[in-house]
């Protein structure tokens, strides 16, 4: 009466195996794609543009949290309407992408 398959079993030991495989790495699987792709970008722009931040001309670097942290620009910012797309982004230090955020006149809804 019993229904257990033993071809069930197996395959379920082996779900399990790939998942705990999955869970060493860490990361949601969503956050490290998007992570990954984030990382590819700014090796296509380091690429791109000489390793140069394109707003100060500054060479930057991958130091996490430094000034000179190579981090994407969008040419056109999201909330203008531009696309998180790699045609629309371009390389800035981090000091130059926070500095141009602050300054963005996005704040002023004043119609
Ligand atoms: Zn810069």
């Amino acid at each position: 009466m019993h229904s257990h398959s033993p071809m069930r079993k197996i395959h379920t030991k082996k779900d399990r195996h790939a998942q705990a495989q999955r869970e060493v790495t860490g990361d949601p699987v969503l956050g490290k794609e998007h992570a990954n792709r984030h990382k590819w970008e700014i090796k296509q722009l380091i690429r791109k543009y000489g390793g140069k931040c394109v707003l100060c001309g500054e060479q930057v670097n991958l130091v996490h949290d430094d000034p000179r942290q190579a981090t994407r620009d969008h040419i056109i910012p999201l909330s203008k309407g531009g696309r998180d797309t790699f045609d629309n982004l371009q390389l800035a230090c981090s000091q130059c992408n926070q500095a141009k955020g602050a300054t963005l006149p996005d704040t002023d809804t004043s119609l």
